[in-house]
């Protein structure tokens, strides 16, 4: 069964029309979601770009236009060895002519996965340390930083990053009663939550972290003046045990959805999401006729991480 309008029958001549077709929010059609009485839309960030994918691009907008205000010729920026934030830096430094640097957690390996090999051919220069040195950021940084270098925090988290998140709610077609997608630092749910306020939007933010044991998040943003009443909840029971972690039931589930739509999906962030909005659904977290849309934040090359079923770093 497929769960979306099939729209592949009316494709538009130009490519950019089509483009504007897939991105624009689809109404994904399960029964249970009717049963529900709820509907849920998808947002397709994952097709802005295919390495500096959905969530990625909009914290590195301002933080890139940081860079060329300083003029500054070189990044440096940390990530575990799938990490997206990585993979859009390296990308995003070659198409501006940049050097870029990442600090690598975790010892070279034998071979370099899909997203480091990627890396590596957009010219970044890989620096592997220890998950101990890793954690010593200040003395990485104070080592490997020079005046012409911009440093930019591990997931791209900054101020920066959450005004260019903010801007995603006045891309909204419809009005939505909730929000959910997965976070890791939650930056991207709170930059969102930051443009519903401002917005005076009816609508609220349900974060679904993937790390275990992350209850400190939504404490990080206190900074913020607005913080207290951002409209942003965080779920904390969807991790599968942790960050890039599985479970049988999360993989059926993933692969039973990418049949289903021929959307893609990835376990480290996008399907946990997806798989705690159908569980909140089915538990009658949402109230009746609420208007839910899902972000798909992109990230798929993390799927082929699972392609042997190996566990990953
Ligand atoms: C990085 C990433 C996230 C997490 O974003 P945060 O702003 O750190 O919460 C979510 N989904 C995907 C696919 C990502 O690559």
């Amino acid at each position: 069964m497929n769960l979306l309008t099939c729209r592949v029958l009316i494709l538009p001549k130009k490519a950019s029309d089509l483009f504007k077709l897939f991105t624009e929010e689809q109404e994904i059609h399960d029964p249970l979601f009717k049963a529900a009485n709820v509907s849920v839309y998808i947002k397709r960030d994952d097709l802005i770009h295919p390495f500096i994918s959905g969530n990625k691009w909009r914290k590195l907008k301002y933080i890139l236009a940081s860079v060329l205000m300083q003029r500054k010729t070189g990044i440096l920026t940390f990530g575990g060895a799938y990490s997206n934030h990585l993979l859009a830096t390296a990308c995003l430094a070659a198409m501006n002519n940049l050097k870029s640097t990442g600090i690598v957690r975790g010892e070279k390996p034998a071979e370099l996965n899909e997203t480091l090999f990627l890396c590596q051919s957009f010219g970044m220069k890989l620096i592997f340390v220890s998950r101990e040195t890793y954690q010593d950021k200040e003395s990485l940084i104070s080592k490997l930083l020079d005046a012409n270098t911009y440093y930019i925090p591990e997931g791209g988290s900054s101020v920066e990053a959450l005004l260019g998140c903010a801007e995603m709610v006045d891309e909204f077609k419809r009005s939505y009663s909730h929000i959910v997608l997965a976070s890791g630092t939650a930056t991207t749910a709170t930059g969102i939550a930051m443009g519903i306020y401002r917005k005076g939007l009816n609508t609220r933010v349900e974060s679904i972290v993937v790390l275990r044991g992350a209850e400190y998040l939504g404490q990080e943003f206190n900074y913020l003046p607005e913080h207290g009443s951002l409209p942003i909840n965080f779920h904390h029971n969807y991790h599968c045990g942790g960050y890039a972690k599985v479970n049988p039931e999360l993989l059926t589930f993933m692969f039973g959805f990418i049949a289903a739509t021929g959307i893609l999906l990835e376990p480290v962030y996008t399907a946990k999401a997806y798989l705690a909005l159908t569980n909140l659904i089915k538990e009658s977290y949402f109230p009746q006729k609420s208007s839910i849309l899902f972000i798909h934040t992109g990230g798929l090359l993390g799927i082929l991480g699972f392609k042997n079923q190996e566990t990953i770093l």
